[in-house]
């Protein structure tokens, strides 16, 4: 296969007559991570007429259903993960804590974003200073690398605050409030890199989520107010309310400056606290993001297609919202067996079921949105 010089689009990107160089249909993207935002990328791609290859360790990897092929290897598996490679044309990711060693074997211009987003992301110091020095005010926190430094940070930083692992948290996970000095000390080091951040007041969690092209054209879809359980989505709503909307032009200015930093390519995603001090930066997705899930039925084009245009570099499609109200909501655990009751619900309610066999508890199995009213 032809390899052209790094960052270069090379192989089976043409000169279309649209944009300078697109890939050509029939062409094959590969998605590291096989959860429910790949397999709803692999959708997307599918609709635009490219194939999909997986690549993903062992486990409930439901983007395979919607792959032609899909590689399940370890992610230290050099052989594994060099058969992957020259299947494909382009290589994204859907999951932000792919080994960078990983990423780091696939070839430099088969990658549509630089590694280095996945870099900053996977660290939730290296994300909070790298905003920062563009600008962004986050919570105050400290770097705790051992029981010492929590009790320094106690004191440094106060109380309310959450100590968090510095990587491989999500949805809550990884994570522990600490309410009160007297609670700090039942709250024992985990033994890994953490951050201790101070309990923000806000109003209303918002992301920011924006796609950004191959030529660095930018664009950006309405932020919903985000609503959490225990540190999950738990819903996303349209309308956003005043306070949002209001501070969404600073938020957006720093999630260009970001990606525009970072050379970005695809969907990228900053997740900020409306507090009654303007926005506070909580931390980046540098992926498709669960609070766009929305997007699929109220937005001119949803997140996943916007994402496998620009990393194919296919002109990019509006974000305008298109209806007056949406409410996205997360089916988790064992909601998904009832599920299919939501479709005889009013409101035309539109359902995704992201095919996982087992329904535990805290897990997100699905979504359902509700778009309502007029058009704008
Ligand atoms: P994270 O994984 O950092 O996004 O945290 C998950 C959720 O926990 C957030 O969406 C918030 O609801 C909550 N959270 C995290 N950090 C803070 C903070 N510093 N202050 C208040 N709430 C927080």
């Amino acid at each position: 296969m032809p390899r052209a010089a790094e960052g270069q689009p090379f192989g089976r990107f043409r000169a279309n007559g649209v944009n300078s160089l697109a890939l050509a249909a029939g062409s094959t993207i590969g998605i590291l991570g096989g959860g429910q935002l790949g397999r709803m990328l692999a959708v997307a791609a599918l609709q635009l007429g490219y194939r999909v290859i997986g690549y993903a360790p062992e486990g409930d990897n439901v983007a395979a259903d919607a792959c032609s092929a899909f590689i399940t290897a370890d992610w230290d598996d050099a052989a594994a993960l060099a058969d992957f490679a020259n299947r494909c044309d382009v290589v994204t990711w859907e999951f932000e804590n792919v080994p960078l060693a990983a990423v780091a074997a696939i070839p430099k211009p088969l990658l549509a974003c630089p590694p280095r987003a996945l870099e900053v992301a996977q660290d939730r110091l290296a994300e909070k200073r790298f905003v920062a020095d563009l600008g962004a005010i986050p919570a105050p926190y400290a770097r705790v690398e051992s029981a010492e430094d929590f009790a320094a940070a106690i004191t440094a930083v106060g109380t309310p605050g959450i100590l968090k692992t510095a990587r491989d948290g999500y949805d809550g996970k990884g994570q522990w409030r600490v309410r009160s000095a007297l609670e700090a000390s039942g709250v024992r080091f985990p033994g890994v890199p953490c951050i201790y951040e101070g309990f923000v007041t806000y109003e209303t969690e918002f992301s920011v989520i924006l796609v950004r092209g191959r030529d660095g054209s930018i664009r950006f879809w309405d932020s919903t107010a985000n609503l959490h359980d225990g540190g999950m989505l738990t819903r996303a709503i349209l309308p956003a309310g005043a306070l949002v909307e209001a501070q969404v032009p600073a938020a957006r200015e720093l999630a260009a400056k970001t990606a525009n930093a970072l050379g970005y390519v695809g969907v990228l995603t900053l997740e900020f606290f409306a507090t009654r001090d303007g926005p506070v930066f909580n931390e980046m997705a540098p992926r498709v993001h669960n609070s766009g899930h929305w997007t699929i039925e109220g937005a001119a084009t949803s997140q996943f297609e916007n994402h496998i245009r620009a990393i194919c570099g296919l002109p990019l499609g509006g974000t305008v919202t298109r209806f007056a109200a949406i409410e996205l909501r997360n089916i988790v655990g064992d909601a998904a067996l009832t599920a299919h009751q939501i479709l005889a619900e009013p409101g035309e309610p539109h359902l995704h079921l992201y095919g996982k066999r087992e329904a535990r508890d805290g897990r997100k199995m699905g979504h359902v949105t509700r778009v309502g009213h007029a058009l704008k």
